[in-house]
């Protein structure tokens, strides 16, 4: 793409009031518009956190862990940023206070600083700038958008404020703020109110930042009082007061920006008004438009683990998981109804009745996961779906799980097992990767897994091949265990089909049965969610979610 800006753009988006309020939905719609205008648009990703990366985070803390093509194990809003941008980022795109502080201490253990003293400020903030403009140029973009994590007046967030208000101070023209606020309408008062996006605005003012746009969420539209009441007293435009209210799928949120012309109110902003192009969001409008009009359903059963935290449902552990099944559903004029499933009520008293439960979807599907709970649900769930012929996609642990559950049905051997649930089976028919054991004795389980994009070939006439189209193809990996390879062999004769293997053919990526057998019985080692677009729904996930309409049907 040829440049069109002589300085790369910034745009720093940061949350006030209160989190979970759409603050990576809102980077990746600004980045959406922008893109739509013409740009290279890349994105970043500030986690405040000392965790180095997400990895070894538990999902019911933090969400799903996102995978890039490096392997950077990474916060799910990289995810977002992905599928709404349709680019590939890099590690460099995620920072958190982890991994900046570990290169600032490496550095200072290397002599970098020259024996200098190394202080928290400035010398944090610089390596954080650094990241920013090293991920800009990596990309060759026009404009970044960078989402500083969590809410405007924590403690922890401070020192990346603090590099964002050092790269404005340099650069004045190349540099805006956007604030996510939230405006509550507590239901005895029956009014939204402004006052908490004023005091956001005071406390960001505080660390020297002003707000250039404030992007005002609510559950209903802002009306004229309110945003002149927000303009006056924070102190921005009023043309930079954008209305967001609530909206039933975040794939509407560049359209609704874009009505409030934001595009034009961040063109103004940064001086690109003399490049700007006619903007084009044909494509994500009428993807945005399709779950409107989809007037068939389809409903798949998702069974996990993560889901209940308290009295809440978590379905954010499967995030691109789930927006992996709306976009193949929408591409197919479906409108999917998804349940979520805790796989322990498979096990004990009630699980064959659960069991039955199962016959009324049109698809299961069982994701990535990890450790021994609920895992005899999730067999015995396999079980069910085999012998009543419902769809089944699983998903890494999804496809290891349909493994044992062949082995102990089909090859009669009835302890198999992998080694993550017991490690002293005689049948591990999932094992450790080599490599892997060592690390795993010692205790050392951050970034240790195989991670990230690995090809896989795979044969002609499976499920695999005609759903992709194409003899070799790169997915994205984050495991410890593999199907082992001395149980290969006798699980195809079994009828089991490994249909994708890595190049040298030791790895098994993919597991299915024929089309003669089952309708579809499908289970992939690595993430296909982590590679779904919008714009490129994922040709398993079609090929699942066509096979269910079938069953509908
Ligand atoms: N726990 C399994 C492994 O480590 C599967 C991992 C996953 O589902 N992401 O191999």
């Amino acid at each position: 793409m040829t440049k069109r800006v002589k300085s790369p753009k910034y745009i720093f988006v940061v949350g006030g009031v209160m989190s979970g309020v759409g603050k990576g939905v809102a980077s990746s719609s600004i980045g959406t518009i922008m893109k739509a205008r013409g740009f290279n648009v890349t994105a970043l990703k500030i986690d405040p956190y000392i965790n180095v990366d997400a990895g070894t985070m538990n999902p019911t803390e933090h969400g799903e862990v996102f995978v890039l093509d490096d392997g950077d194990e990474c916060d799910q809003d990289m995810g977002n940023y992905e599928r709404f941008l349709d680019i590939d980022l890099s590690r460099i795109n995620y920072m958190t206070t982890g991994r900046v502080y570990q290169e600032v201490i490496r550095k200072e253990r290397n002599l970098h600083y020259g024996g200098k003293n190394v202080e928290v400020v400035p010398d944090i903030p610089k390596e954080v700038i650094r990241r920013i403009k090293k991920a800009t140029k990596e990309a060759d973009a026009d404009i970044a958008v960078i989402e500083i994590g969590g809410t405007i007046g924590e403690y922890q967030n401070i020192i990346f404020l603090e590099a964002a208000r050092m790269m404005k101070m340099n650069a004045p023209d190349d540099v805006m703020f956007v604030m996510v606020s939230y405006l509550p309408i507590p239901s005895k008062v029956g009014e939204m109110k402004t006052k908490p996006t004023q005091y956001a605005s005071r406390t960001l003012n505080g660390v020297g930042i002003q707000a250039d746009v404030i992007i005002a969420r609510s559950e209903v539209p802002l009306d004229a009082r309110r945003k002149e009441k927000i303009a006056t007293f924070c102190n921005v435009d009023k043309s930079g007061i954008i209305s967001a209210p609530d909206v039933d799928s975040i794939y509407d949120v560049p359209i609704n920006f874009e009505k409030g012309d934001l595009g034009r109110v961040i063109s103004d902003k940064l001086g690109l008004n003399h490049v700007e192009l006619k903007t084009d969001l044909r494509a994500w409008q009428n993807f945005a438009n399709k779950p409107k009009k989809a007037k068939k359903e389809v409903s798949i059963a998702v069974v996990g683990k993560y889901f209940d935290s308290g009295d809440f449902i978590l379905a954010d552990v499967y995030i691109s998981v789930l927006e992996a099944i709306k976009i193949s559903s929408y591409h197919l004029n479906l409108r999917p109804k998804i349940d979520y499933l805790n796989a322990e009520d498979f096990e004990g008293a009630n699980s064959s009745r659960n069991l039955k439960k199962l016959a009324k979807y049109d698809g299961v599907l069982i994701p990535g996961g990890f450790g021994t709970r609920g895992i005899e649900g999730k067999i015995k769930v396999v079980n069910f779906v085999r012998l009543n012929k419902i769809p089944y996609f699983g998903l890494c642990y999804g496809m290891q799980i349909a493994v044992i559950e062949y082995a102990r049905n089909l090859l009669g051997l009835k302890d198999a097992a992998t080694a993550e649930m017991d490690a002293n089976t005689s049948n591990s028919v999932i094992d450790v990767i080599p490599g892997q054991k060592d690390l795993i004795e010692k205790g050392n389980y951050g970034n240790t897994m195989r991670l990230g994009a690995y090809p896989a070939v795979l044969s002609k006439g499976s499920i695999a091949h005609r759903s992709y189209k194409t003899d070799e193809i790169s997915e994205r990996h984050r495991h410890r265990y593999e199907v082992n390879p001395e149980y290969v062999e006798r699980l195809e004769s079994a009828g089991l089909v490994f249909s994708g293997r890595s190049p040298d053919g030791r790895l098994m990526e993919i597991a299915e049965l024929p089309e003669s057998e089952h309708p579809f019985f499908l289970g992939v080692q690595f993430h296909p969610e982590f590679k779904t677009r919008p714009l490129s729904p994922h040709p398993l996930f079609n090929a699942f979610i066509k096979a269910s309409l079938k069953r509908r049907e």
